[in-house]
């Protein structure tokens, strides 16, 4: 029989699938573009991994006990990840998250079983009812309370050195060339990154993509859509010295291409994903049939029916042009 013990063990082993439409203004000489998965993860993103490693660390360390609890400022994609963990291995969760966050993403944290706290967006960091100010408070004030950090943890890059890292370089035979990935907390690029340099001996190039605004791309941190992606400040997790180079990418090309993913290639995925191909392309165009490229698909679509793949929204903002005028109704006809 074949099966897994536990729902941790299926964390990772993504497959890399060939992006075939999207590339194909990439003329006869293109490389081969392979994007990773990771919304095959149980979690449906990248962050189980980090999760099911700063817990591993967490335990070993003493600083998460039997029955402790989880405190981390989070609404997305790690909540998620910590939330599974947490379940399967006894813990309890609490996750502090601004009001501006959609009820679908507390929804789902709670069906894992997490406790979530909503706090007001609309008041300044140093409040007591900030997100950052209760979070604080709550992993002071509860009793085994353990706070990840993922913005300075060092088991976040290092669960990405320790698995995406190899998993590709094994995937690829060693061929990979070129590695494109979207940076938030820059602990994929980071450890992906260092993994791939060091088993090609300098060769493989690591390319940031980069929400336009981010400070990673040298903007000044002013907000744009793509979510999960791009910072204001520069985390402890995000290693300056990996990225070959950083490629800058609008909101409306990331969420056209994020389109175009799911309805050519099959891969309902998330815009930080639109936003990584994007970037893929632009470096794909100056390489030829000998190169392979990598880049990661952090997260899938489900959560952002009603922003990308919603023609009023897009069109709110003006997207539907870049996304080629073509709403999803137009589409269906
Ligand atoms: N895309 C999405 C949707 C994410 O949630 C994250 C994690 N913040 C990323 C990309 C970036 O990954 P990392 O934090 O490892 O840089």
């Amino acid at each position: 029989m074949q099966y897994a013990e536990s729902v941790i063990d299926l964390v990772g082993n993504t497959p890399l699938v060939r992006l075939s439409s999207v590339t194909r203004d990439l003329g006869p000489d293109a490389p081969l573009v392979l994007a990773k998965v990771e919304y095959l993860n149980p979690g449906g993103s990248v962050k189980d991994r980090i999760a099911v490693r700063m817990v591993d660390a967490a335990e070993a360390s003493g600083e998460l006990e039997p029955g402790g609890t989880i405190v981390e400022p989070t609404s997305g994609n790690t909540g998620i990840g910590l939330a599974l963990v947490a379940q399967q291995r006894g813990y309890k969760c609490i996750f502090v998250c601004p009001d501006k966050v959609g009820q679908e993403k507390v929804n789902v944290l709670r069906a894992y079983g997490a406790e979530v706290v909503v706090c007001p967006t609309a008041v300044d960091p140093a409040d007591p009812r900030s997100y950052y100010s209760v979070s604080d408070r709550l992993s002071r004030e509860t009793p085994g309370a353990w706070k990840p950090d993922q913005y300075s943890n060092p088991n976040n890059p290092r669960s990405h050195y320790e698995t995406t890292g190899p998993e590709i370089w094994t995937q690829t035979e060693g061929r990979i060339t070129h590695f494109v990935t979207g940076a938030g907390t820059g602990g994929t690029i980071s450890g992906v990154g260092r993994y791939l340099k060091e088993s090609s001996g300098g060769r493989v190039q690591v390319i940031g993509a980069d929400p336009e605004g981010s400070v990673y791309s040298g903007g000044t941190g002013r907000p744009y859509l793509v979510e999960g992606v791009g910072e204001d400040f520069w985390p402890s997790t995000y290693d300056q010295d990996v990225a070959d180079e950083i490629i800058a990418v609008s909101d409306g090309d990331s969420f056209a291409m994020t389109r175009r993913l799911a309805r050519e290639e099959g891969l309902l995925v998330g815009g930080s994903c639109g936003m990584a191909v994007v970037a893929a392309l632009r470096v794909a165009g100056r390489l030829t049939k000998d190169d392979v490229l990598v880049v990661l698909l952090p997260d899938g679509g489900r959560g952002y029916l009603n922003k990308i793949f919603n023609d009023a929204w897009m069109a709110d903002y003006g997207f539907l042009e870049a996304a080629g005028g073509e709403t999803i109704g137009e589409l269906l006809e």
